[in-house]
């Protein structure tokens, strides 16, 4: 057995004592958290009242950045260069958004090469990835702030529903903003390591957690057992949340005032207004029966009666969703063991107590439900960053690790983003006959040709018992620990050979030759493209050339001169062809080939069983 002994990321284990920190990278809001004696804690602003960082970026005249409050105060004043929602783009094709464009103040503009959208601000082009990664050297900043020293790793989370791409895309924004991302977790994952729940690695339970926040909705039907968190099943309403409440309270009081609701499209200071008064009211009726508050020298009024008569259809739209995650998760309300409230807007009363209702059992909301994400989020760096031993939580392996194979092309055993731990593996043969060793050389990375890739190591499997090419066959094992260390074992399972080897990582990979390496990979994708087809073309090439020597000496009775001169003249085309860099012209080739000497290996077979049974007649 060969075992290769790395640490994906840097070559060494990690030591662990550092802060790593927690980070809720929202669609409206973000916020950063740590573990600060014992405790997960949000990190507050300079005036010491708000933990919440708004999403949202300016670009000023001048080319500053600005990032939180101050940006989302150039909302209305310059809508053009301020960016929100950025998180509704993570990951995401033009195509994909054509849906939500018409919502978005800013431009969204079709990249033709990498089809993922780009965001329009002046003369500059940015990626959701740019944006985020702004919103994330804010939050890196006001911690670094408050601990009076440099932070570099943190855990950030995404909603249970992101696909690969979109929590790729969350990682290289955390790189770009400086941050090593020891792990993506899901946010649902958060909010219940916050409560304690899933830290009990004897208990396995099923949980539901509720996340309605200002503009989106999602549940989440999560198992969780032996500390493995596993998502069974996601619904929600990417347009569904707090903000149509105010939305409704807002309609409430245009009636109060006798005003069409439709002039405030027009009057936009005057919509402004009765939109924050709207917001104020419904925060106010979380805690009072009643409210009452000024429009110019008018007065409105609503009672929490009121209020839940309006959202009482949207509430039960969020019950649905909820149906329809325990329909996929194949389960009924009462196999539910927990229920978990995320966002702001679970502090309505009529949501936790309808949410209650539905599940028929207490809700879990303590915890501030804007700030459970986040602090979650902060458990599970406290964990990764050695503290809490005892547990094991899922990663994720950062980039695609695998073997060379015939003609330098990486084949990839364990994809970028695979869980951790894993295990994977794949059987491999020989090319040639008595083929005694096999050098099996691992690599990282994205592209094609292992050449572009970054080596981990190489070693040979020796003492092959002699064999004909393709019978041997080797099996290929990689294991990736919770420590992130991968084992590399291959086996001949024939004869049992297997061959232990230790091989030493070259160097340790920084996060800016990760970044490199997964850029590269993108910009050279129609190169890679075409090199892996040409040395395909190339393999089959060779082996027909192989294949096609054999038969003409097999055959040499039974096909007739011309038979034998046209296929040694195709194979001569081949060879020709299989020498010169063109991919269609070699597989024109071995099509030509292959037609040409089809009916012949018909021919071939049909007298040689012929010749079998008719020796068998005689005998
Ligand atoms: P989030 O996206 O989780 O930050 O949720 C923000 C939403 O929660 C916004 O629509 C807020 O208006 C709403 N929200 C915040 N506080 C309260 C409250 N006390 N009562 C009702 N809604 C609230």
């Amino acid at each position: 057995m060969a075992i290769i002994s790395i640490n994906l990321k840097d070559g060494t284990l990690d030591s662990g004592s550092e802060v790593i920190v927690g980070i809720d990278l929202g669609t409206t809001n973000s916020l950063v958290a740590y573990m600060k004696d014992g405790q997960a804690v949000c990190v507050k602003d300079d005036t010491g009242k708000n933990t919440l960082v708004p999403s949202v970026i300016h670009f000023a005249e001048n080319g500053a950045v600005l990032v939180g409050d101050a940006a989302k105060a150039k909302l209305i004043t310059d809508p053009g260069n301020t960016i929100y929602s950025v998180k509704r783009l993570m990951g995401k094709s033009y195509a994909d958004l054509t849906a939500v464009q018409g919502f978005l103040g800013y431009k969204i503009l079709d990249d033709d090469k990498a089809s993922l959208v780009k965001i329009r601000v002046k003369d500059h082009y940015y990626t959701p990835i740019q944006l985020s990664a702004e919103i994330l050297k804010a939050l890196k900043a006001r911690i670094e702030k408050e601990l009076q020293a440099p932070v570099a790793k943190a855990v950030i989370t995404v909603p249970a529903y992101f696909n690969d791409n979109q929590r790729q895309a969350t990682r290289d924004a955390g790189k770009l903003a400086g941050l090593d991302v020891l792990r993506i977790v899901n946010e649902p994952t958060a909010a219940a390591l916050a409560y304690g729940i899933g830290l009990d690695t004897t208990q396995a339970e099923i949980i539901a957690v509720y996340d309605l926040g200002g503009g989106t909705f999602d549940i989440s039907i999560l198992q969780i057992q032996d500390g493995i968190f596993e998502v069974l099943a996601t619904n929600g309403d990417t347009f569904l949340g707090g903000d149509d409440f105010d939305s409704a309270i807002v309609t409430f009081f245009c009636s109060q005032l006798k005003i069409e609701r439709e002039i405030l499209a027009e009057d936009k200071s005057l919509g402004q207004e009765i939109r924050l008064l709207a917001e104020l009211a419904k925060k106010a009726l979380s805690r009072s029966e009643k409210f009452e508050g000024k429009i110019g020298n008018q007065t409105v009024h609503i009672t929490r009666a009121e209020f839940e008569a309006q959202i009482a259809p949207m509430v039960q739209k969020t019950l649905d969703c909820c149906s329809g995650a325990l329909q996929d998760a194949k389960l009924t309300t009462d196999k539910i063991d927990k229920i978990v409230m995320v966002g702001g807007s679970t502090r309505v009363p009529l949501v936790h107590k309808s949410v209650a209702g539905y599940f028929g059992k207490p809700v879990f909301n303590s915890l501030n439900p804007d700030e459970v994400v986040a602090l979650g989020a902060a458990i599970q760096a406290d964990i990764l960053a050695g503290n809490q031993k005892e547990l094991l939580l899922l990663d994720i392996a950062p980039l695609s690790l695998g073997i060379e194979t015939v003609g330098g092309l990486m084949d990839v055993i364990i994809p970028r983003n695979s869980k951790v731990p894993t295990k994977a593996g794949r059987q491999y043969t020989t090319s040639v006959d008595g083929q005694k060793n096999l050098k099996i050389a691992v690599y990282q990375g994205e592209r094609d040709l292992v050449e572009n890739n970054r080596k981990l190591g190489e070693f040979t499997l020796r003492g092959i018992p002699p064999m004909p090419a393709g019978l041997p066959k080797i099996d290929i094992q990689f294991i990736i620990n919770a420590d992130g260390i991968l084992n590399v074992r291959a086996r001949e399972l024939r004869s049992g050979v297997e061959q232990e080897t230790d091989i030493r990582p070259t160097f340790g990979i920084t996060e800016e030759e990760m970044a490199a390496m997964l850029l590269d990979s993108i910009s050279h994708a129609q190169e890679d493209m075409r090199s892996r087809g040409l040395l395909e073309a190339r393999n089959e090439a060779d082996h027909l050339l192989q294949a096609g020597v054999k038969f003409l000496k097999q055959n040499e009775n039974i096909l007739t001169p011309e038979e034998k001169k046209e296929t040694k003249m195709l194979l001569d085309a081949l060879k020709t062809a299989a020498d010169s860099s063109d991919k269609d012209n070699i597989l024109q080739a071995v099509e030509a080939l292959n037609s040409y000497t089809a009916p012949l290996a018909h021919r071939a077979m049909d007298q040689t069983i012929q010749a079998a049974m008719q020796g068998k007649k005689v005998s």
